[in-house]
């Protein structure tokens, strides 16, 4: 079986192909109470990146020569005596390797109904993180002007359509016109302004005469120094991401329009998904009902091939996903 591991620390710089390196091992034999698993996909998230630098602490350090850290959704393809049977689908966290094998703890079973894919993208961290970081820290109320940076993607794509469920009224910000037609043709969001184009500024201000009640930031940078030029008194900006400084040598400079959070009695406020895991379960199947209802959708990238994850991961830099980025093996 072929695994991928960790080769160089990307600090300060993009990814490059030799921060990665491919090896084969044997495929391992499910010691008693143990299953083996088939890695069938894989899903990617910007933090990998992150992770790979160590730059965050909420997550164990990664040391060169590790398998590369990520997601995905396994078949049980042999038991000895595990928890599950075999034709099961899981999903988790087992890093970048074509198989493995598991207790089946920090598992879940993929929703039945759904395609397990969903199990990385809506009901992945994915979905979890919007429903999370817009209720429980941006606190939407109906009526409210809720902002979104990296809108198009599979987080805020999500945070969208969950705004608007909530009675808001939604601005998406995207780089490149197809992202932003798709955000207001099929995402429900009632406005969209196209980074690439050119400055946003003026077109915020026209698109919130009110102000801004709510930022969702997946971002940071100048799209969230413009943002927060707008906000309205009692604003709620919610710090979910910041892609933008991924590839940069140094941390970004502190938002200029900082004081604003004074002049609105604003609220700014970061926020890690995993502190609310418990609550998965429940918000996971909210989301079904959802989905089933047909009030929110959700959109994957699928790319082929375990020999293309390095090169799948880079798409979230290059802003080439459309949805969730995933990978079939
Ligand atoms: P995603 O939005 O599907 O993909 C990344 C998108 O970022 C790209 O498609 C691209 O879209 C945009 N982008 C890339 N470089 C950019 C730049 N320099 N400036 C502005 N936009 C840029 O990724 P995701 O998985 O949904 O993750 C979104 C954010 O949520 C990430 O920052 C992630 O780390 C964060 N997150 C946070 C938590 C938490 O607990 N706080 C949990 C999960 C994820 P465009 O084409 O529009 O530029």
């Amino acid at each position: 079986m072929r695994q991928w591991l960790l080769n160089g620390h990307p600090r300060g710089r993009g990814l490059v192909a030799d921060d990665f390196k491919l090896v084969t091992r044997d495929i391992p034999a499910p010691g008693p109470g143990e299953m083996l698993l088939k890695t069938q996909y894989l899903g990617f998230d910007p933090a990998q990146k992150g992770w790979m630098e160590n730059v965050a602490d909420y997550v164990a350090p990664m040391a060169i020569g590790d398998v590369m850290r990520g997601s995905g959704v396994f078949e049980v393809v042999e038991s000895n005596g595990g928890k599950h049977p075999v034709g099961t689908m899981l999903a988790g966290s087992l890093g970048w390797s074509e198989y493995a094998v598991s207790t089946g703890e920090g598992l879940n079973v993929a929703e039945p109904g759904l395609p397990a894919t969903a199990m990385l993208s809506i009901l992945g961290t994915t979905g979890v993180t919007a429903w999370c970081g817009l209720f429980k820290v941006g606190q939407p109320i109906a009526g409210d002007t809720v902002v979104v940076s990296g809108a198009a993607g599979a987080t805020g794509s999500i945070v969208g359509q969950l705004a608007k469920i909530a009675g808001c009224r939604v601005i998406g910000i995207a780089g490149g016109a197809d992202k932003c037609a798709w955000l207001t043709a099929n995402a429900g969001y009632d406005h969209a302004i196209d980074y690439k184009a050119g400055p946003i500024k003026q077109q915020l201000k026209e698109l919130t005469p009110d102000g801004i009640d709510v930022i969702y930031d997946n971002v940071g940078g100048k799209i969230l120094n413009d943002m927060l030029s707008f906000i309205a008194t009692g604003a709620r900006v919610t710090i979910c991401g910041g892609i933008s400084r991924y590839e940069t040598g140094t941390m970004p400079a502190g938002p200029e329009n900082y004081f604003n959070l004074v002049f609105r009695r604003a609220t700014m406020r970061g926020f890690i998904v995993l502190d609310w895991a418990s609550e998965f379960p429940i918000i996971r199947k909210r989301m079904v009902k959802m989905i089933n209802e047909g009030k929110l959708t959700y959109q994957e990238d699928i790319q082929h091939g375990f020999e293309n994850a390095p090169d799948t991961l880079q798409r979230l830099f290059s802003g080439a996903n459309r949805g969730k980025q995933l990978l079939k093996l």
